[in-house]
């Protein structure tokens, strides 16, 4: 298998440390509000890799954290006078709903930052004694050069680090590119005790705490977003490296593109977004994850209603290929085709896969027999498509429109409108189901029907 190396800016093939527990940690979400389109990107990008992995080897460790202590939230709790419990609760649970939804699995370690305070005290603790970190007024202070080596993920120069790490200068930094490991709280603000004074972690020093507890100090894979490789990725190589006699913190480090709407990045700050909760309200979760998928996972993305439009219809073309071929037997002993393997272990070849799925469905179409089929479902349940009953996905949501009830009612008065050789009635009926977005599909002696 091959991947591509953020570190490296190479793809290399993949190595795992331990062959029998492969670790891979992603950078989860922040819980303040429902998560949009392109935070779904990584998660259905890395649930991807997730299940590839979990067929090459005979255990992965998956472990995406939940950051439940954080500016925003806090933001948002003194807006809606909710408390912050409250408002995390709620969104962890709807950011697990809507994941659910896209058919991604559930990591297997799923921490929480509130959780792990003391680790990350320990690991403050740690980067002060040897030298790498400061505590002034209430705050600590990552020192950038104190790490000889810092900024090789990114690969920024001087100038760009400062700039980035602008939004925090302080008359107390002693370097300008220092960030902040623990802040002061005031009495009305979420805080923990800390030999610093009462305050709260930065949003860096809580992934590499995490990460350390739940797969140690060097690991296999770490994930997120492009937008995540600096400062955030960048600061806990620094954190975990310093704390950690230079220990890597990851062997490879891997970033989806960015999901954009007329070719900006989706995001909360632009408002340019499409909530998940929202889009599931028009489409199947498996149409927005095969739209999520259709690029390859380093491009960009460029998402529209129409784009999500076409993954339904193509969606509807192979669940229709299977339905067609409903008599025919699946025997779970037809392996992946070599060549979708191939596409897939090569850096995530996503769209080369569905290439191959939909050729799969055309040959299914032409000879309908069990190897065709088997392969087919082997290949797209692999990734998370196809899993369903291919009948109940033709025929849709019943959430608008015609009732089941009522499509079979008016496909029985059309069939005894025929009997009786009254096709006007026949075709009165036909046209009225179409109108409600139901197209019938006449068989040797049945009627398929479906939603559109
Ligand atoms: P955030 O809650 O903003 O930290 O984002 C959670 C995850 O979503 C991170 O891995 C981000 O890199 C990723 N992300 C946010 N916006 C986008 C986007 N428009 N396209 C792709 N990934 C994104
Ligand atoms: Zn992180």
């Amino acid at each position: 298998m091959q991947l591509y190396n953020t570190l490296t800016r190479e793809k290399e093939i993949f190595a795992p440390m331990d062959a029998r527990n492969v670790r891979m940690y992603v950078c989860g979400p922040t819980v303040y509000d429902f998560a949009h389109l392109g935070n779904a990107r990584p998660v259905v990008v890395f649930d991807t890799l997730y299940r590839l992995l979990k067929l090459h080897y005979p255990k992965v460790t998956y472990v995406r954290n939940i950051t439940d202590v954080d500016d925003k939230i806090m933001a948002k709790a003194k807006e809606s006078g909710e408390a912050i419990d409250t408002i995390t609760t709620r969104t962890t649970k709807a950011y697990h709903d809507d994941m659910a939804s896209l058919l991604a699995l559930p990591p297997d370690i799923e921490p929480r930052a509130t959780a792990h305070i003391p680790h990350m005290l320990a690991l403050i603790a740690k980067l002060i004694e040897k030298g790498h970190a400061y505590a002034v007024d209430g705050h600590v202070l990552f020192n950038v050069p104190s790490m000889p080596n810092y900024g090789e993920l990114s690969r920024r120069s001087r100038d760009e680090l400062i700039a980035g790490a602008r939004v925090e200068v302080a008359p107390y930094k002693k370097d300008a590119a220092d960030f902040v490991l623990w802040k002061p709280s005031t009495a009305d603000q979420v805080g923990w005790d800390s030999p610093y004074g009462r305050g709260r972690p930065g949003w860096h020093i809580e992934c590499s705490a995490m990460a350390k507890e739940h797969l140690g100090e060097t690991f296999d894979i770490h994930g997120g977003g492009l937008d995540l490789i600096f400062p955030h990725h960048e600061n806990e190589i620094a954190q975990s490296r310093c704390a950690h006699d230079d220990a890597p913190l990851a062997k490879l480090w891997m970033h989806n593109g960015f999901l954009t709407i007329n070719n900006d990045k989706m995001s909360k700050s632009l408002g340019n977004f499409f909530t998940v909760r929202d889009l599931l309200a028009i489409a199947p979760g498996e149409a927005l994850r095969l739209a999520l998928l259709s690029a390859h996972y380093r491009q960009p993305l460029d998402f529209s209603e129409e784009a999500l439009k076409k993954a339904k219809q193509t969606l509807d073309g192979w669940y229709g290929a299977l339905r067609n071929t409903k008599d025919i037997a699946f025997d779970a002993n037809v392996a992946v085709p070599e060549n979708f393997m191939a596409a897939l272990d090569d850096d995530l070849n996503t769209p080369q896969a569905f290439a191959i799925i939909h050729d799969l469905v055309s040959q299914l179409n032409k000879t309908p027999d069990t190897k065709t089929k088997s392969a087919l479902l082997s290949a797209a349940n692999l990734i998370g498509f196809l899993t369903q009953d291919a009948e109940s996905w033709m025929r849709g949501s019943s959430s608008d429109g015609l009732s089941e009830e009522q499509i079979l009612a008016l496909i029985t008065a059309r069939k005894d409108a025929k009997a009786a050789k009254n096709f006007a009635e026949a075709d009165r009926i036909r046209k009225e189901l179409l109108d409600a977005g139901i197209v019938l599909e006449d068989k040797a002696n049945d009627t398929l029907w479906r939603r559109v």
